[in-house]
C-alpha cells in the first residue's frame, strides 16, 4: 500500500481514456454490443463517485467523451425545493491500521471500505470502542457492505465480516487500532450531466440514470453505460419526432437540483423513465407512473409493455409506490410527470446489492445489450405513435385499386402487414392510436407503423397528430 500516489484524489484515479484508445466501440450496427457495453461499465467502475465531487466529474468526463454532454454545477448552500445542496465531500486517505503501522482497512483498495461522507477522524481506539464505527455483513461474510451518511455528521469504516474476524483474532478486543480519516466537506458544488438530441418538436422524453454510487457495476455503473450509448444510437439513427434529454445525476439531491432548475419547462416532458440496474441477469421490471397507477395508463406504460410483447422479454410490471429512485421525484404530488422506471432486478432483490458482490461478474453482456434493444425500442415506440384519421371512412376503402394488396403481399410478413393495415385503418378515427391498434391487435408495433406510413403515402390516412401524452 506504501508508494502509491498519495497526495490527491484524482492522482489515484485512472483517468478518462481518449476516444482514440477507448476500449469501447459504439457503432450502432456492433455485433459485440454486449461486450462493448461491459467493458463500458468497466471503464466507469473504478471512478470514485459520490452525490458530490470528482469521482462524479470522472464519470460524466468519460461520458462527454462518447456524447455532447452538457455538464452544470450547482453551488453549495442552492435551495433546491425543501432541500440544500450539501457541501462537497473530498477523501485524501483513510484507513485503519494496525500498531505496526499494516493497513487493515484501506480506502485507497475500494471507496466501499469508507463511509461516503465520513467526516475527519484522527485517533486511536480498542478494537472495541471501533467496533461503533465499522460495518459487516454478518450474512454476507465474504462481501464488504456499501453505506453512506450524507446527512447525518459521522465516520465510519465498511469491511467484509471475514475480515473483521481475523482482525480480531490478530489484535484482540483491546489491540489499539490507528484511525485515519483525511477527509473534508468545503463549499463546492454538485454536478450533473445531460444530452440533448434534438427533435422536429420541443416535446421530450427524459430518461435519467442516477450516477452516485462508487464501485457498484449494476448500481449504478450499468445504466450509465446502456444510457449513453442508446444516446448516442439515437443521435446516429433515423431523425425523431420528440426532443430526448438524458440526464445523469446523484440520486436523489442531483434530480431535484434538475428538477428545480427547469422547473418552469418541465411540461415539456411526454414521457419518461428512471433506469437503473440494467446488466444483471434477472428479466426486466417496469415500475409504472403515478398517474398510471393510481388513474389510467400513461403512453410510457403501455409502450413498455408492448415493446416487451414484441421483443418476446419477460416483463414484471410494478405500480408505482413512493420508495425506490428517483422516480419519487419526478412521480411527487406537485411535479406528477410522467415517468416509470425500467430496472432489471429492482433494487434490494438481488443478493449483491449494495456489496461488493456487485461488480463485473454479475453485469452480463447480453442483459445489457437486451436493455439497450428495448429501450431503443420503447423510445421509437414513442415517438413513432401517433393518432390518424382514415380518409375514407365509409366502408374498407380498396385497397387492390390502389396497389396496395401487391405491395403487401410483396412484403415477407405480408398477411401481417395486410392484418395492420386493416386495423389502422379502422382505428383511425381521430381518437385511437397506432399503440392502441398494437395493443389491440396483438401486432409488433413496428409492422403497425411500417402500415400506418403506407397507407399514408397511399393517401388513406389524413395527417397525424401527437396522442396526448397525458393518456386518454
Ligand atoms: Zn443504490
Amino acid at each position: 500500500m506504501e508508494g502509491r500516489p498519495a497526495d490527491t484524489q484524482a492522482a489515484r484515479y485512472p483517468r478518462p481514456v481518449s476516444p482514440a484508445d477507448a476500449p469501447v466501440s459504439i457503432e450502432p450496427h456492433d455485433a459485440d454490443l454486449g461486450e462493448s457495453l461491459h467493458a463500458f461499465v468497466a471503464q466507469l467502475l473504478p471512478f470514485r463517485r459520490c452525490i458530490t465531487g470528482d469521482g462524479l466529474r470522472q464519470t460524466l468526463l468519460a461520458i462527454g467523451e462518447r456524447v455532447p454532454l452538457r455538464i452544470s454545477e450547482v453551488p453549495t448552500g442552492t435551495r433546491v425545493f425543501d432541500w440544500t445542496i450539501p457541501k462537497e465531500w473530498r477523501v485524501r486517505d483513510a484507513y485503519v491500521a494496525t500498531a505496526d503501522g499494516t493497513r487493515v482497512i484501506d480506502w485507497a483498495e475500494s471507496p466501499l471500505h469508507l463511509v461516503q461522507y465520513s467526516v475527519a477522524a484522527r485517533d486511536r481506539m480498542p478494537l472495541w470502542a471501533l467496533r461503533d464505527h465499522l460495518h459487516t455483513l454478518p450474512d454476507q461474510p465474504g462481501l464488504v457492505p456499501y453505506r453512506t451518511s450524507y446527512y447525518a455528521p459521522t465516520w465510519g469504516f465498511c469491511l467484509s465480516h471475514e475480515e473483521l474476524e481475523r482482525l480480531a483474532a490478530e489484535v484482540g478486543e483491546g489491540g489499539e487500532l490507528e484511525v485515519v480519516v483525511d477527509a473534508e466537506q468545503a463549499p463546492g458544488s454538485l454536478t450533473y450531466g445531460e444530452v440533448v438530441i434534438p427533435g422536429e418538436t420541443s416535446d421530450e422524453i427524459l430518461l435519467s440514470a442516477h450516477a452516485c454510487h462508487p464501485a457498484l457495476a449494476n448500481d449504478n455503473a450499468s445504466s450509465l453505460a446502456v444510457a449513453t450509448v442508446l444516446a448516442r444510437r439515437l443521435m446516429d439513427g433515423s431523425p425523431l419526432r420528440h426532443t430526448v434529454r438524458v440526464l445523469f445525476a446523484p440520486g436523489t439531491i442531483g434530480a431535484l437540483a434538475w428538477l428545480d432548475r427547469n422547473h418552469a419547462t418541465l411540461g415539456r416532458i411526454r414521457h419518461g423513465l428512471v433506469l437503473a440496474n440494467l446488466g444483471d441477469a434477472g428479466g426486466l421490471t417496469y415500475k409504472q407512473t403515478r398517474r398510471g397507477t393510481f388513474d389510467v395508463p400513461l403512453p410510457i406504460d403501455r409502450a413498455v409493455r408492448t415493446v416487451a410483447r414484441d421483443l418476446g422479454v419477460p416483463l414484471d410490471i410494478r405500480p408505482f409506490e413512493p420508495t425506490g429512485y428517483d422516480e419519487r421525484q419526478f412521480g411527487s404530488p406537485g411535479l406528477d410527470l410522467p415517468v416509470g422506471r425500467l430496472t432489471r432486478t429492482p433494487h434490494g432483490e438481488y443478493p449483491e446489492y449494495h456489496t461488493s458482490g456487485d461488480d463485473l461478474a454479475l453485469v452480463r453482456p447480453e442483459s445489457l445489450a437486451k436493455s439497450l434493444a428495448a429501450l431503443e425500442a420503447i423510445v421509437r415506440t414513442l415517438d413513432g405513435d401517433a393518432v390518424y384519421r382514415n380518409a375514407q371512412p365509409f366502408g374498407e376503402p380498396q385497397l387492390g385499386r390502389r396497389g396496395l394488396y401487391a405491395s403487401l403481399g410483396g412484403l415477407p410478413d405480408g398477411p401481417a402487414a395486410q392484418r395492420a393495415a386493416l386495423w389502422v385503418l379502422n382505428l383511425s378515427d381521430g381518437a385511437h392510436s397506432l399503440l392502441d391498434v398494437a395493443e389491440r391487435s396483438g401486432l409488433p408495433f413496428a409492422t403497425v407503423r411500417a402500415a400506418a406510413d403506407r397507407l399514408a403515402d397511399a393517401g388513406l390516412l389524413v395527417a397525424p397528430s401527437s396522442p396526448s401524452g397525458d393518456g386518454r
